[in-house]
C-alpha cells in the first residue's frame, strides 16, 4: 500500500515536470536563419552600424569603412534589396526605404 504511494507520487512528479518541458519546448519559438537576409539598421554608432535581418533576425556589423567601400551612384534613388542581389540593404542608414545622399551623410559622419 505505501509502496504504490510512493510510486504514485514519483509518477505524477514525473509527470508534471514532463508537462513543464513539453510546455517550455512549445515556448521556444525558432526561427530558422533565412536563405537571403535583408539587414535593417538596429543602432549606429561613430565607427560601425549594426544591422538585423529583417526575416529571421540575424546580426550583421559593418564598419563606417567598409561601407565606405560599398557605397556605390548605382544604388541612389533606389530601395534596398536583400544581400544576395547587391550591398544595397547595408546603405539604408536613414531607414527611409531608399538610398541617398542622406545615407551617404550619415556613413561619413565620425
Ligand atoms: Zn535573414
Amino acid at each position: 500500500m505505501k509502496k504504490g504511494i510512493k510510486i504514485s507520487v514519483i509518477s505524477l512528479i514525473v509527470a508534471v515536470l514532463g508537462a513543464g518541458l513539453i510546455a517550455y519546448a512549445a515556448e521556444i519559438v525558432i526561427t530558422p536563419p533565412c536563405e537571403m537576409h535583408t539587414y535593417s539598421v538596429d543602432s549606429i554608432n561613430s565607427d560601425y552600424v549594426i544591422y538585423k535581418c529583417v526575416d529571421c533576425g540575424a546580426e550583421e556589423i559593418k564598419t563606417k569603412d567598409e561601407l565606405s567601400v560599398m557605397w556605390n551612384v548605382i544604388y541612389v534613388n533606389k530601395s534596398p534589396k536583400p544581400i544576395d542581389i547587391d550591398n544595397s540593404s547595408y546603405l539604408d542608414l536613414h531607414k527611409d526605404n531608399i538610398i541617398n545622399a542622406k545615407d551617404y551623410a550619415i556613413i561619413n559622419m565620425r
